[in-house]
C-alpha cells in the first residue's frame, strides 16, 4: 500500500457537559498494515449515538468508558483494503466497532459482513443496524405491545424511536409520538403512519397526552427521560409497560441525573418500568435483521438517515443529537 493518512478523534478530556472540540485530541497519522489476525479498513460511514456521550463518562456502566488517549468509540461500516484474517477478505465490507477515524486497523473482534448491493451503506447503521435492533428488541421484548395497545415514544422522530413506532403500528398498535418542533411531528404522522404527535417544544405534553391517550398510555417506550417521562407517568393505563431505553434528555447533566418524581403511577397502575440494553439480544439480531430487511423491501418500514459529511465536523456534529437538530439517523460519512 502506498502511504496514507488516517485522522483520529482521541478522547483527551472527560466532557463536563456538552462535548466540546476540546474534548478530542485530532491526530494525523501513517497508516499501518495488518499483522496475523487482523485487518485493515477504509471507514466509509460511522454511527453518531447519544450513547456516545456516557461513552466518555468514567464509572461502571454497561461497556467500560472510553480511556484517555484512546481513539474515541463509534460503530461504522467500511471496506475490507487489507487482510491478515482467514474470515475477511480485501473487498468484504463490515460493520463494527472501528472507532472515529479514517482507517481501523486490529482484530475485527465482533465485526460482520454486509452487502452494500443489498441496501445503502448507511441503512446498515440505522434500520438494519444497531437502532433497528434497539426499536425492534426494546419494543417487542420489554414493552411487549398487543394489537390495540396506546403505545406513545418519546424521540419519535429520531432514530430508534421512529422505527420502534413504525414496529408498533404493524403490530396493529395506536402510535403517538413525542417529538420537538412542527416539523417532526407532521413527519410522524404523514410519512411515518403514527396515529398522532405531541410537540414538546410548543405544547404542555399532559395535556397533549389527554387528547391523543384518552385510555392512557399501555406502553411508553422512553428514549428522553426527564420531564417528559413524569408526563406520561401520570398518564399510564393499568399494567403498562414503560421500557427505559434512553434519557436523552439527562446526559449532559452537570449535576445528579432527574428521576421521576411520579413513580407511584407504577404501583397505582400495577404497571412496570423495565431497562434495555440492546448488547443483550445479540444472539437475536441475524433473525431479527432478516424480519426488518423484509418490512424495508415491502415498504412497510421506512428508514430515514441523516448523513453529514466530513469526519473533521464530529465534535460538532455530534451535537446535533442534543439540540434536535438531526432529523432520522445521524451518520456522519468519512
Ligand atoms: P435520535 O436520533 O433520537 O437523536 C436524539 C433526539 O433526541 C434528538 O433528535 C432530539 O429530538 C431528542 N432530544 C435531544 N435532547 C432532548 C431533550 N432534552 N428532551 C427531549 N428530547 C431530546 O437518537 P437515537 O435514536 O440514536 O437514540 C435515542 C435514544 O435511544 C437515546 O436515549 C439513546 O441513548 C437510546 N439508545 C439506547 C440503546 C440501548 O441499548 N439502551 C441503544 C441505542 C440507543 P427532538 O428534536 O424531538 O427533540
Amino acid at each position: 500500500m502506498t502511504a496514507q493518512t488516517n485522522r483520529q478523534f482521541l478522547l483527551a478530556q472527560r466532557p463536563v457537559g456538552a462535548v466540546t472540540r476540546e474534548n478530542f485530541t485530532f491526530r494525523e497519522e501513517a497508516v499501518g498494515t495488518p499483522a496475523d489476525g487482523q485487518i485493515l479498513v477504509k471507514i466509509e460511514y460511522l454511527s453518531l449515538d447519544p450513547a456516545m456521550r456516557g461513552w466518555m463518562n468514567e464509572g461502571k456502566s454497561y461497556i467500560p468508558p472510553v480511556a484517555i488517549g484512546q481513539v474515541m468509540r463509534a460503530l461504522g461500516v467500511g471496506k475490507v483494503v487489507a487482510s491478515e484474517h482467514p474470515n475477511f477478505a480485501v473487498g468484504d465490507y463490515v460493520n463494527g466497532g472501528l472507532g472515529v477515524q479514517d482507517y481501523f486497523l486490529g482484530e475485527p473482534t465482533g465485526f460482520y459482513k454486509v452487502d452494500p448491493t443489498l441496501a445503502p451503506l448507511p441503512r446498515y447503521l440505522s434500520a438494519l443496524g444497531m437502532t433497528g435492533m434497539t426499536a425492534y428488541f426494546a419494543l417487542l421484548d420489554v414493552g411487549a405491545p398487543k394489537a390495540g395497545d396506546t403505545v406513545v415514544i418519546s424521540g419519535a422522530a429520531g432514530a430508534v424511536g421512529s422505527i420502534a413506532g413504525q414496529i408498533a403500528r404493524l403490530k396493529g398498535c395506536r402510535v403517538v409520538g413525542i417529538a420537538g418542533g412542527r416539523e417532526k411531528c407532521q413527519f410522524l404522522i404523514d410519512e411515518l403512519g403514527f396515529d398522532g404527535a405531541i410537540d414538546y417544544k410548543s405544547e404542555d405534553v399532559i395535556a397533549g397526552l389527554k387528547r391523543e391517550c384518552p385510555k392512557g398510555v399501555d406502553v411508553y417506550f422512553d428514549n428522553v427521560g426527564g420531564d417528559i417521562l413524569d408526563a406520561v407517568l401520570s398518564r399510564l393505563a393499568f399494567k403498562a409497560r414503560v421500557v427505559i431505553c434512553g434519557a436523552i434528555s439527562q446526559y449532559n447533566n452537570k449535576e445528579a441525573v432527574k428521576g421521576p418524581a411520579n413513580y407511584l403511577a407504577l404501583l397505582v397502575n400495577r404497571a412496570r418500568m423495565e431497562g434495555f440494553v440492546v448488547m443483550d439480544y445479540a444472539a437475536q439480531f441475524g433473525a431479527a435483521g432478516q424480519e426488518m430487511a423484509g418490512w424495508l423491501a415491502e415498504g412497510r418500514l421506512k428508514s430515514k438517515e441523516d448523513i453529514v459529511e466530513g469526519l473533521e465536523t464530529f465534535p460538532e456534529t455530534l451535537l446535533k443529537l442534543f439540540s434536535g437538530e438531526n432529523f432520522g439517523k445521524l451518520v456522519l460519512k468519512v
